[in-house]
């Protein structure tokens, strides 16, 4: 009950709409602490609270033997037990009491939920980040990111606002007591105090610069580790065993650079502290016995300094080590900052939705080259008429699959502009840009979740008799319904394996077309989409999907030539520009480009009856 009061204070995964984060350290801590802020300030105040009781209790243990001292055994409780038991109430109620609020607020509040708020926003705008984001860095690296700076930028915030708040209350109080029994006893304190800071001063910079490296040597490593296990089959068809081996070694013995680094540092500094440490003590020991001996201080008040000089030696340890701890985690919260900070390349640049009356596309001079400062697209145009089906022929490497990606504004355009229905595409939401085209991907990559969840991607609330009838259409429902997964999961709820590694390529690309029969956008574009299947399973799927077809516009890119034969116009691109364009026996009659292609394609039968010509 109380728990849950606490854990619900902050509600972690809330529909709020991710933004970017900002780009310097502070603000980007405080732009997921924030609403966290009412829960910090109760925690600074237990904090201060907590410190102050532990603190006044080793001064009232002083006064008490003093006291006791003083008065005989018969007299103490009778002159002094009020002292005394409020000093016990103390000690066994207000401050296990004050250490649960604390706990309640951080652990219950704080820990669990910041991580996991972090994670959230952080995963929801890498969701939008432009597919060229993905292309420039391991999937592994952004997710380990991901995962360790939210640790980062949690522990940053707590350590920042409680454990500073309380040491210093700790110290400073401390200091104060001393200085009320006697002023020369905050000597050796002080003396104390001015050697830590500078050994915190020396180290802590040092720890934090080398645990930043190693937090990107971390992300680095596990990157090249996922690389290898996505990849497992060209690892193991190209017996790449010990070129494989060596790129994690190197990997690993550059990771192994920065912890032996830290390491020698981290016992330096503990035998740098001990030693200052031992000093401070014999310090205030021997000065509280000899101001004692010239009677200026007594007994009570040396017992209290000296257990006192104790406890802060041992929690400059724990300070130390969280100060150490603080700095690694702003390295980590630094190192994802880069990350999760990026801009998105490609956004949104009105909440205006696309309308899609008729479908009809048009590439407007468009220029594109990854990036690169030539090659790829250049002022390219293209209309393409409502409903008309148009083919896109070229050689490997052409340009087809990066106009389809430009079409669906995976990257935005150089130059130039994209129409759909006279509205530019970079002018409208990319939601509702990508919910009006259908598209089956050259790489039909599938999600490692239940085949249902797969068709149903592209419009979760389908029911399931829509779901079958689009796996049907797609002939894919005969080989769902003998689907077994190894946990026993039959037909629509069998997983596929990641990326879908357990189907055929056949079937997958099956999937992946009952996918967007589904979706039934007005924009269908097909990048090889059946180019896995048997020449039969193709001739049956053409017929169903000349039917989806209907009155969409189609966009269809095919190596093999009688796939997209009987299309409306076939275009025919290389080096980004079009060569030639026309209906299939137009372009056969011309003689160019198209014609060989279809000529090696169909066994030099045209070859003759053009020799003939
Ligand atoms: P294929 O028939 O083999 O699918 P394609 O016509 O679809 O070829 P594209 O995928 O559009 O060819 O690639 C066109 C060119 O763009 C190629 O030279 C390729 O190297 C380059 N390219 C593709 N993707 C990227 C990328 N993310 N970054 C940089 N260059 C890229
Ligand atoms: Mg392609």
């Amino acid at each position: 009950m109380v728990f849950r009061w606490f854990e619900n204070l902050v509600d972690p995964l809330s529909d709020e709409a991710p933004s970017r984060p900002p780009q310097t350290l502070r603000a980007f801590i405080w732009h997921y602490a924030k609403p966290f802020r009412w829960i910090f300030v109760g925690t600074i105040t237990t904090s201060i609270i907590i410190a102050l009781i532990e603190v006044f209790a080793f001064e009232r243990i002083g006064t008490l033997i003093d006291l006791a001292s003083q008065s005989g055994t018969q007299d103490f409780f009778g002159e002094h037990g009020g002292k005394l038991v409020l000093t016990l109430v103390m000690l066994a109620l207000v401050w296990p009491l004050m250490t649960l609020l604390d706990d309640l607020l951080l652990l219950q509040g704080v820990m669990g939920n910041m991580a996991m708020a972090i994670r959230w926003r952080g995963h929801r705008y890498m969701l939008r980040q432009s597919s060229s984001f993905f292309a420039d860095d391991f999937a592994g690296r952004v997710a380990t990111k991901l995962m360790q700076s939210a640790l980062g930028v949690r522990e940053t915030a707590i350590k920042m606002t409680n454990l500073l708040v309380w040491a210093g209350v700790y110290f400073g109080s401390a200091l104060f007591l001393f200085f009320a029994n006697d002023p020369l006893l905050t000597l050796p304190l002080l003396l104390w105090f001015g050697a830590y800071l500078t050994t915190i001063k020396i180290f802590v910079p040092r720890l934090a610069k080398i645990s930043e490296i190693q937090s990107e040597h971390r992300s680095m490593l596990t990157g090249r580790i996922v690389d290898a296990y996505t990849n497992i089959s060209t690892v193991k068809l190209f017996s790449t065993g010990p070129a494989e081996d060596a790129y994690a070694r190197d990997g690993m013995r550059t990771m192994l650079g920065s912890v032996y680094q830290q390491m020698r540092l981290a016992t330096l500094l503990s035998t740098t502290i001990h030693t200052i440490n031992g000093v401070m003590i014999a310090g205030t020991l021997g000065l509280g016995i000899f101001l004692w001996s010239s009677g200026a201080l007594t007994i009570g008040a040396v017992a209290f300094a000296a257990t006192l000089a104790l406890r802060l030696q041992g929690i400059s340890h724990f300070f130390l080590w969280e100060i150490a701890n603080l700095f690694e985690n702003i390295g980590m919260a630094q190192n994802g900052m880069e990350t999760l900070a990026k801009p998105l390349a490609v956004q949104d640049r009105s909440q205006e939705r696309l309308q899609v009356q008729e479908g009809a596309i048009t590439f407007d001079d468009v220029t594109f080259h990854y990036g690169k400062d030539k090659g790829i697209i250049d002022d390219f145009s293209l209309t393409v008429q409502p409903g008309e089906k148009v083919g896109l022929v070229g050689r490997s490497g052409a340009g087809k699959s990066t106009l389809v990606n430009l079409l669906l504004r995976l990257h935005d355009v150089e130059k130039g502009r994209i129409l759909i229905d006279g509205q530019d595409i970079a002018q409208v939401t990319q939601d509702s840009l990508r919910a009006s085209i259908g598209v089956v991907t050259q790489d039909t990559a599938l999600m490692h979740r239940s085949i249902r969840e797969n068709i149903a991607y592209g419009r979760p609330e389908a029911s399931e008799e829509d779901i079958i009838a689009a796996a049907k259409k797609a002939e894919a429902w005969a080989f769902i319904e003998e689907l077994e997964d190894k946990k026993g999961r039959r037909g629509l709820d069998a997983h596929v394996g990641e990326r879908g590694v357990k189907l055929s390529g056949g079937q997958r690309q099956r999937v992946a077309l009952a996918r967007v029969i589904l979706k039934d956008a007005p924009i269908l574009i097909f990048d090889e989409a059946t180019s896995a299947l048997d020449s039969e399973v193709e001739a049956a799927i053409q017929g169903r999907l000349d039917e989806l077809m209907g009155e969409k516009t189609v966009i269809a890119i095919a190596h093999r030539l009688s796939t997209i034969a009987a299309m409306d116009r076939l275009i025919v691109l290389d080096q980004g520009a079009i060569v030639e364009e026309g209906t299939h026996s137009a372009l056969i009659t011309h003689g160019g480009l198209y014609a060989s292609l279809w000529d090696r394609q169909s066994g030099g039968f045209i070859a003759t009856k053009e020799d003939a010509a």
